[in-house]
């Protein structure tokens, strides 16, 4: 095979028999976060750079190495456009330039919305990450209570829930990072620690010391790790409302008996986090490495992008990396319903009459197809029972002669013959009246 027909690296292809986990997925989102008169949105696969650059921070990897720049092609001759577009890393930016865009300030405070959608990462493809994936995300913008807090960490554990994950199989990490008042006195505690072992930092947590200390309890490397074991506790430098607020969410998640895991050293990947930070991780997963979703407040990223000062909270999980929790622990998602009425013909005479009976009764709202290329009973029977028909009509050569039909039932394999006027009543009765 050519080379320029094979998939991109780091990407992947959802055949037929994978449809039924995303499905799955995407109604439990839509049935929580409409219960929780969250609007959905959708944003454009590719927007400006600077909307990155300011939103996740220039010391992250995300910014510094994992943008894909969508490149345009044409002449020479043609006038190209000054700005530079990337393909979206994330959702969270996205969301906050329309909330400024459109104006939605002057809407009925907090925003909430959601969303599923693609997102864009140049990193060294692996298991359970790659260069295109999909994130289910939510963020409720304009409230700062610490029930806000509460509440969203209750809606991505009724989602895992719904999915069949619970607490035999994930739990939350959390955190508080602190807020513009307490952030720079954590800051300087950190780079007092981590200055006595500056050479032994690996080097993109040196360039960090100066940029932005907070982020190295963050790196995965062996020789980081052990020094940033000795490292002070974030804890111990918040601001009295960072710790009172921080102690309302973890008492509210001990009411709802939500469990938790309080983890000093989590900080997430993206700079614009304040105060409440959290994760959902397997519970075996003792290297935290392969979070399922993660998010926090971002209070000050609004202010960033010259809006006014607009406290907010998010949330986005990798939808692969569920998928293949909900694979591994063995939870039955239940089959997409195809077909409920499947209509087998036996000859030349009765396959006309079979595609007009499949067309009639598709608008009467019963989901029915047939196997037109196949002729015998057994074929069409084995092709009824895959896709998961409750009801076989088998049209033979004297059906169509006398105008009659069979219906077999596939749910108890009973069959009986009827008139075909007297069909629609029969159908209706076998599956839509109990
Ligand atoms: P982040 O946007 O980095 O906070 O990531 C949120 C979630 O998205 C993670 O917990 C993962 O489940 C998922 N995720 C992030 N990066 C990738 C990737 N490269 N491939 C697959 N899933 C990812």
């Amino acid at each position: 095979m050519n080379e320029f027909i094979r998939k991109p690296r780091g990407t992947k292809d959802i055949l037929p028999d994978e449809q039924k986990y995303w499905r799955a997925i995407e109604k439990a989102v839509e049935k929580r976060c409409l219960a929780f008169d969250f609007g959905k949105i959708t944003t454009p696969s590719f927007e400006s750079v600077q909307l990155f650059d300011r939103a996740i921070g220039q010391t992250t990897d995300i910014v510094q190495k994992e943008m894909f720049e969508v490149k345009r092609y044409g002449t020479s001759e043609e006038k190209r456009e000054e700005e530079t577009l990337v393909l979206r890393p994330e959702g969270t930016a996205g969301v906050v330039r329309v909330y400024l865009e459109k104006g939605m300030q002057v809407w009925p405070q907090p925003v909430k919305l959601y969303y599923i959608e693609p997102m864009f990462r140049y990193g060294r493809p692996q298991k359970g990450r790659y260069r295109e994936f999909w994130q289910f995300g939510f963020e409720i913008i304009g409230d700062k209570s610490s029930q806000t807090d509460i509440a969203t960490l209750m809606l991505i554990w009724q989602i895992f829930n719904d999915l069949g994950l619970n607490e035999k199989d994930i739990i939350i990490d959390i955190n508080s990072i602190g807020c513009k008042i307490c952030r720079p006195q954590i800051n300087k505690s950190l780079s007092d620690y981590l200055i006595k072992y500056q050479k032994l930092l690996c080097p993109v947590c040196q360039e960090r010391l100066n940029l932005n200390p907070l982020r190295i309890l963050d790196c995965k490397e062996k020789k980081c790790q052990n020094i940033i074991a000795g490292a002070p506790q974030i804890i111990d430098y918040l601001c009295e409302s960072c710790k009172s607020d921080f102690k309302q969410v973890l008492e509210g998640l001990d009411e709802l008996a939500i469990p938790y895991d309080l983890n000093p050293r989590l900080v997430r990947g993206l700079d614009y986090y304040t105060k409440t930070t959290f994760e959902i991780r397997d519970l075996q997963d003792k290297t935290r490495q392969s979070s399922l979703g993660g998010g926090g407040r971002y209070d000050n990223l609004i202010e960033t992008y010259g809006g006014p000062s607009t406290p907010a909270i998010g949330f986005a999980a990798g939808i692969e990396r569920i998928i293949s929790k909900i694979k591994e622990k063995k939870i039955k998602i239940p089959e997409i319903q195809k077909t409920e009425i499947f209509v087998i013909q036996l000859g030349e005479k009765a396959k006309k009459i079979a595609l007009k009976l499949v067309y009639d009764l598709g608008n009467k709202g019963f989901a029915s197809s047939c196997a037109m290329g196949k002729n015998s009973l057994k074929s069409q029977l084995r092709s009824a029972d895959k896709n998961g028909a409750k009801l076989a009509l088998i049209i033979g050569q004297r059906e169509a002669l006398d105008k009659s039909i069979i219906i077999k039932d596939l749910r108890d394999s009973t069959q009986e013959s009827y008139s075909m006027n007297k069909l629609d009543e029969m159908i209706y009765k076998k599956l839509r009246q109990k």
